[in-house]
């Protein structure tokens, strides 16, 4: 098993072709030197952090320099930004005098610490640090990018946050329907990609999945049913767990839940005690909480399905991955979920447990189908969510916004 470290654009050639490569050059060109920062909540566990990994690497191969700053905060800091995330995702959350004093105190103390004075572009993700913006005088272009699923969010938690947002140039999100209603700034669309030279996506072969499978004593005479998130009520495990247990009276199966915490995310823990209660005693059942990003590679690659049952999914990078492995989807049509899972094609749609049980029947049943939508699936996002695209879609964003 091999993959380069530090990805280079000239890798990317063997999916999207050598044109592909000059073309990207050329279009960098003009910003050869410039200097752009990503800032952001955490350095794992979560997609925007497996975005930056790649995109802020491939950009300095380009000649424009691109920093990454993660933001350092308290556990009542992060559980401030929790409910604001809950809050875009749509929970009616209370936002205290304290939440909003500990929110503006940890975003002056990281602006005390970054200097983001002397880039041309800075690119801030989500809300923990979307405040950052008005301790500085700004001379360079401020870009805000949520990653959320904002389809219906708490009204109260859009008016506390929407004045910060308008002091950015641009607000960047996913897909039209998440452009936040009121806002003053111009939206921008962009939807996320995945890796396919990252740990988690490289080729892996079958010898090497099963011996990772079966050194976590994953076993392997049953078909596997996985789900790869955080703990997190909205990516809904619970959902999963009750869609097993009907597949499980119909036909043996293993299911294989596997999260990692992330450092923003301070509910992660009671989350996964909650999970283990629910399948206490059920030896086919397997929790992990180990971050290992080959591991994910060969339980997305093995499983028969894999499930993403959300409540609100921003995008879903998860579902990318599985497709790009060629294993079929069953999602609920929530957020990006139905951008990738086209019902029938490279997977299904499930509006209720029952619906997600008779899919992943029918995908046990049959390896022809799982074939079929598998190949369907990794075209899928070969043709519209590999980091390629998002490559050229941030020199053009930049393009865009540098100062000139
Ligand atoms: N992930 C991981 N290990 C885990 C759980 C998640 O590496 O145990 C990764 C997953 O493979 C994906 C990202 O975290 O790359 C989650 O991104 P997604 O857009 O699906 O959801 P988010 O966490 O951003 O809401």
């Amino acid at each position: 098993m091999r993959f380069p470290t530090i990805p280079r654009v000239e890798d990317y050639a063997q999916f999207v072709g050598r044109e592909w490569v000059e073309r990207i050059h050329k279009l960098a060109r003009p910003l050869l030197g410039k200097r752009v920062v990503h800032v952001n909540a955490t350095a794992y566990g979560g997609g925007v952090a497996e975005l930056l990994n790649t995109n802020s690497i491939l950009l300095n191969d380009l000649g424009i320099e691109c920093g990454w700053r993660v933001l350092i905060g308290s556990h009542s800091f992060f559980k401030a930004t929790r409910k604001m995330f809950d809050g875009l995702q749509g929970k009616k959350v209370d936002l205290t005098p304290t939440d909003k004093r500990v929110y503006h105190d940890y975003n002056l103390r990281n602006t005390l610490i970054n200097h983001l004075k002397y880039h041309d572009v800075v690119i801030v993700h989500d809300p923990q640090p979307l405040a950052m913006i008005q301790f500085y005088k700004r001379k360079c272009a401020w870009l805000w990018r949520c990653h959320m699923d904002l389809s219906q969010p708490y009204k109260h938690t859009v008016t506390y946050l929407r004045p910060l947002i308008n002091k950015y140039q641009s607000a960047i999100f996913h897909m039209p329907s998440y452009v936040m209603k009121g806002l003053k700034t111009p939206a921008e669309i962009m939807p996320p990609t995945i890796d396919p030279l990252s740990p988690k996506n490289i080729p892996m072969n079958q010898k090497d999945c099963f011996k990772l499978l079966r050194k976590h004593k994953i076993p392997l005479d049953k078909p596997l049913l996985v789900h790869v998130s955080r703990f997190d009520r909205w990516k809904n495990q619970l959902g999963t767990i009750a869609t097993y247990k009907l597949v499980k009276n119909r036909t043996p199966c293993t299911l294989v839940l596997i999260g990692d915490m992330a450092t923003d995310d301070p509910e992660g823990p009671e989350i996964f005690a909650d999970i283990s209660e629910k399948v206490k005693g059920d030896p086919n059942v397997i929790l992990l909480t180990e971050r290992n990003d080959f591991l994910v590679n060969a339980l997305q690659r093995c499983a028969a399905v894999v499930f993403q049952l959300s409540l609100r999914e921003g995008f879903g990078l998860v579902v990318s991955e599985a497709l790009w492995k060629e294993t079929p989807v069953i999602g609920t049509p929530v957020g990006g979920i139905p951008l990738q899972v086209i019902d029938g094609k490279t997977g299904f749609l499930a509006r209720n447990r029952e619906e997600a049980a008779k899919r992943c029947l029918q995908l046990i049943k049959s390896k022809t189908l799982r074939k079929k939508l598998g190949k369907a699936g990794r075209q899928h996002i070969l043709k519209n969510y590999l980091t390629t695209k998002e490559l050229e879609d941030y020199i053009k964003l930049i393009k865009r916004h540098c100062p000139k």
